[in-house]
């Protein structure tokens, strides 16, 4: 199984899982982007056959070139069932399973709501995939657009509990960004440190610092340590209180992010 990053407007990335032959895009934005890789990737002279596209969640930068796809290629669309998403024909909720000939993949539908009400992620158990959309960043996670951060905590939670080896396969090249609040709030954690000087030298190189993998995001993402004590020191510092519980930490760690 092959798998690319596709970039797409500013920072997305619309992932694309194929066997040389037949192609499934995620959160495609941009139909182009995807029109252009089946057109150059695969067997030649045929390129790549566009088999199937899975949407985690409704925002126009992971569904904006769904319609445009469909007018191409009429695919399956697998989307969540909690949001309504022009174009989406199959309809998932949690544990249901998304099973697809070409490539040969099955995926788990995880839901993770916090970032939007109806947000899912797809698990591939035996390729070690997350697919996680806005969900999980490395070394951050989604803003709460809709969500409580009981549910995001909960959603991330859920994430981290799948085999550390699971490449992180996220829709927004944030790391570097995610990368400087991780270390303010951790400043003296030496696997963040190393991370950071290891991505530096991925943007350097204008490549991808994705995929990361769970067990890389246990170690360097603070919305998955906001429980251990040097964070919840830090919180304290910064809001003048410790967190009563793991949600509030976790709750005044986002909106720390979002003012930083
Ligand atoms: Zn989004
Ligand atoms: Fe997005």
């Amino acid at each position: 199984m092959h798998i690319l990053a596709l970039p797409a407007f500013r920072d997305n990335y619309i992932w694309m899982i194929h066997d040389t032959r037949s192609a499934v895009v995620v959160d495609p934005g941009d139909a182009d982007v995807v029109l252009a890789a089946c057109a150059e990737g695969g067997v030649q002279p045929q390129g790549l056959q566009l088999a199937g596209i899975l949407v985690t969640h409704h925002h126009p930068d992971h569904t904006g070139g769904v319609a445009a796809l469909l007018r191409h290629l009429p695919v399956p669309v697998w989307g969540p069932l909690a949001e309504d998403i022009p174009g989406v024909s199959q309809r998932v909720a949690d544990g249901d399973e998304v099973v697809l000939q070409a490539p040969e993949l099955r995926l788990r539908v995880i839901e993770v709501p916090g970032h939007t009400l109806g947000h899912v992620a797809y698990h591939a158990q035996s390729e070690r995939l997350l697919l996680c959309g806005d969900t999980l960043f490395s070394a951050g996670c989604g803003r709460l657009f809709e969500g409580t951060p009981a549910q995001m905590l909960h959603s991330l939670q859920r994430l981290a509990a799948l085999p550390p080896d699971t490449q992180v396969l996220c829709a927004h090249e944030y790391t570097l960004s995610n990368l400087q609040f991780a270390r303010h709030v951790e400043a003296d954690n030496a696997a963040t440190e190393s991370y950071q000087a290891w991505c530096e030298q991925r943007r350097g190189q204008r490549l991808p610092t994705l995929p990361s993998t769970i067990g890389r995001e246990l170690q360097v993402n603070p919305f998955l340590r906001s429980d251990q004590a040097a964070i919840r020191a830090k919180l304290e510092q910064h809001c003048g209180r410790p967190p009563a519980d793991g949600v509030e930490a976790f709750a005044m760690l986002r909106q720390w992010k979002n003012d930083f």
